[in-house]
């Protein structure tokens, strides 16, 4: 018999996230922890609004599988007892941890993926004034990050990339609009961002006005976030965008994650590893995913005041795996 435990925390951040939907003080997450015979298994989710997620519904649903969890339940038929989402992905995570917990191997071994030393990750700009932002941005950059995701809602476009384009003209730029844009003067948008060497762009039309991107030539690739969860998400999103974010939050757990990269890689999606406001605890359940991803975007616990666990750290750009965190 196993026992259960769950429970939301709030992580105060140490300055405000804010990006086109709104502005964050605080990483609300849910925890679960299953123990097994003295062998303790943890994971982490934050329940999103966006999806209509809040803490109460993923906290009811992972009190529906109590009972079942309690007796056993496995990750397989967790697949199908809860919708993909952060509930699924908290008592997923707590599993592969369980796991690797009761059979002494490491997260990579039991996922059957290669372990890096380190990784570069995005860090993030959030929306303010083009001076904030191109401040920001290049104390990132002096800090030693390489990769930097600006986020825009659907204004000052030109503004503030300019400005920041103009702080750190080396540093690899990607753009995050949330779903903030129209498909009006959209290709007029992506002409400004591989004008400034913009690498890449996530998500600027709503999820549901992908039609709009079929045979849109764009001149960098595009990104599905909101509009990739699972692996039902990709035949839409075919002919549409080149990359895919996969999140275990959206994926509902590792389990379904893995199988989406390996799926999106055999549709000719390039992914994306990206991550909510969290702590290490869920950097480190995504890290399987690494080798699979051209980027990295695992820069969530930098925004902690303080952070859960030093087992994962995110200094000067890079995520670095101590071997702790192998454990
Ligand atoms: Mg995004």
């Amino acid at each position: 018999m196993r026992t259960v435990k769950t429970y939301p925390e709030a992580w105060p951040l140490h300055t405000p996230f804010v990006i086109a939907r709104g502005s964050r003080t605080e990483a609300r997450v849910v925890v679960v922890e299953v123990e097994e015979a003295g062998v303790k298994g943890t994971g982490e989710a934050t329940p999103y609004a966006r999806y209509g997620e809040s803490e109460a519904l993923v906290l009811k649903q992972i009190a529906t599988l109590l009972p079942q969890l309690q007796q056993g339940l496995t990750r397989e038929a967790l697949q199908q007892a809860l919708p993909p989402g952060a509930a699924r992905n908290a008592i997923d995570c707590a599993l592969w941890d369980l796991a690797v917990n009761q059979q002494q191997q490491t997260l990579w071994q039991l996922s059957g993926t290669a372990m890096p030393s380190s990784v570069v990750t995005a860090q993030t700009v959030s929306i303010d004034t083009p001076e904030a932002m191109a401040s920001s941005a290049l104390a990132l950059w002096q800090n030693g990050a390489t990769l930097l995701k600006i986020k825009l809602d659907n204004s000052y476009i030109t503004e503030r990339l300019m400005a920041i384009r103009a702080a750190v003209p080396e540093a690899t730029l990607i753009v995050d609009a949330n779903e903030s844009w129209q498909a009006e003067g959209l290709a007029a948008r992506c002409q400004l961002l591989a004008d400034l060497q913009v690498t890449m762009l996530e998500q600027p039309l709503a999820a549901g006005e992908d039609a709009a991107l079929a045979n849109f030539i764009h001149p960098l690739p595009i990104c599905a976030d909101e509009s990739c969860h699972t692996r039902d998400s990709l035949p839409s999103l075919r002919g549409r965008y080149e990359m895919v974010n996969i999140k275990l939050d959206k994926a509902g757990g590792l389990t379904e994650a893995l199988a989406l990269a390996e799926a999106a890689a055999k549709m000719g999606f390039e992914v994306m590893l990206g991550c909510m406001l969290c702590t290490s605890r869920a950097i480190r359940a995504a890290l399987p995913l690494i080798p699979q991803a051209r980027y990295a975007d695992l820069d969530g616990p930098t925004w902690l005041a303080v952070d859960v666990e030093p087992a994962i750290e995110v200094q000067s750009g890079k995520v670095i795996i101590t071997a702790s965190a192998a454990d």
